[in-house]
């Protein structure tokens, strides 16, 4: 049974490093997908400030045009002036000038607020475009990275899952995955040693039978509070030699 603990020992110190490697790759695209989020969002920002401008410039050509238009019919009734006859006629026509001397004046309000909405989304859209073509660079710069370091973990990976073959011969199957379980949901630990009837995994006061069980090392034991495999670890007076993978 000792060749068993042993080979569960070294088997438990190449999951940990599988364990490591695994989270370290699934923490490496992290970076970069911050980026992409951060270039889609501003692709989309983008996009909404180009169609804001679409239709500013649309609108200001229509009130250009509607400026022209109140200009010449203005125009065409101060010719009028001239040729009226009796003061309700020019009552009548200096009233209608009046009402388009105001629709003007909205009309260039109008047009200057527009003019100003332009000005800002140009301002804005030539920042933001620089600022996707950086990101874009940046990302592009990060992918090769990326898949440089995860090739590198991914081989460092291969190595262990190799390795870790080559240990399980001879152990059972049901055994290993029940094992990596353990040592995956147990701080890393799946084999513990009994000291004075106490699991020194977490610390249950075991019963003398089933101490004695452990030490008859017939079969594999498993801790009924912490499902940690357990051993029996003669007591040494001095330093502890627990659970050196
Ligand atoms: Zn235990």
């Amino acid at each position: 049974m000792q060749k068993v603990y042993d080979k569960l020992r070294e088997l438990q110190h190449i999951l940990l490093n599988e364990f490591e490697i695994e989270a370290e790759l699934e923490e490496i695209p992290r970076e970069l997908n911050e980026l992409k989020r951060r270039f889609h969002k501003l692709e989309r920002t983008i996009a909404e400030k180009e169609a804001s401008k679409k239709h500013n410039t649309e609108l200001l050509e229509q009130v250009s045009k509607d400026k022209e238009e109140s200009k010449i019919n203005k125009e065409k009734y101060e010719g009028q002036i001239k040729l009226i006859k009796t003061q309700k006629e020019y009552e009548a026509l200096t009233s209608e000038i009046a009402q388009i001397d105001e629709k003007l004046a909205q009309i260039e309000s109008e047009e200057f607020e527009s003019m100003q909405e332009l000005e800002t989304l140009d301002t804005d859209l030539e920042k933001q475009t620089g600022l996707l073509q950086e990101l874009k660079e940046t990302i592009a710069g990060k992918e090769k990275e990326v898949s440089k370091f995860s090739a590198e973990k991914q081989k460092e990976l291969d190595k262990y899952l190799k390795e870790k073959k080559t240990i399980s011969i001879g152990l059972d199957k049901e055994l290993i995955y029940k094992f990596e379980k353990i040592v995956k949901n147990k701080e890393g630990i799946g084999i513990i040693s009994i000291k004075n009837t106490v699991c020194m995994g977490c610390n249950m006061l075991l019963p003398p039978q089933f101490v004695n069980n452990v030490r008859r090392e017939d079969e594999l034991i498993f801790c009924p509070n912490c499902s940690r495999i357990l051993y029996y670890q003669q007591e040494e007076p001095a330093e502890e030699i627990a659970f050196q993978p």
